[in-house]
């Protein structure tokens, strides 16, 4: 794998067109994969915790989200192709799922947030066979997962913060063979 590595962070090297073509090929084949798009925190956060950076470095794709990583790259002589961020992944996946009729199931964000990202799915991207959303401020974590492993999506949109929606993927990933990607605060900007 052409991986580029920024103080222990281990980030993938494409354009964001060869990104696409990858979590196309993987939605037709109904692939496993989980997305990391870090940022500089999350890098230093990482070089602080051993666990989560086992994480961050075992996704399939670890996503350079922040301007701060490209100028780091260059810096350390090992250039990234472009800086690819997790609304624009977000953005990517809910357009491709509208094309190809998936199903996706959104996890996350405040109540009146998610509610109003659901609705825009309705809305906007008609096509998009939406399982199930619920906010990210739940106590029984079990039935959230159970409800996921239920509705079987092909994408799951995390937005729980970091390193929160990252602990959360990988621990339940094996519950649907789906595209997971934590997301941030993408919920905030897309409801918007
Ligand atoms: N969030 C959540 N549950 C939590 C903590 C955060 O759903 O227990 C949501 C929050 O509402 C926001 C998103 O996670 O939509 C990202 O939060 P934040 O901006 O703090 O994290 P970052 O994007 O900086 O990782």
């Amino acid at each position: 794998k052409n991986r580029v590595n920024i103080l222990g962070t281990e980030f993938d090297n494409f354009t964001a067109k060869q990104f696409h073509q990858y979590l196309d090929d993987d939605l037709d084949l109904k692939a496993n994969k989980f997305i990391v798009t870090p940022n500089p925190e999350i890098v230093l956060s990482a070089r602080k915790d051993n666990n989560f950076s086992k994480i961050i470095n075992n996704a399939d794709y670890v996503i350079p989200d922040g301007i701060g990583i490209i100028k780091g790259a260059k810096s350390l002589g090992t250039p990234l192709h472009e800086r690819i961020t997790g609304f624009d992944t977000l953005q990517y996946l809910i357009t491709a799922a509208n094309r190809k009729q998936a199903k996706v199931f959104l996890l996350g964000a405040k109540p009146e947030v998610i509610q109003a990202s659901a609705d825009k799915i309705k809305k906007d991207y008609p096509q998009i066979d939406l399982v199930g959303y619920h906010d990210g401020y739940f106590k029984d974590e079990s039935k959230i997962v159970e409800e996921i492993a239920d509705k079987k999506p092909n994408i799951v949109l995390v937005a729980l913060g970091s390193p929160k929606q990252e602990l959360f993927i990988n621990k339940y990933r094996d519950q649907a063979d789906a595209i997971w990607v934590g997301v941030g605060g993408s919920f905030d900007v897309f409801s918007g």
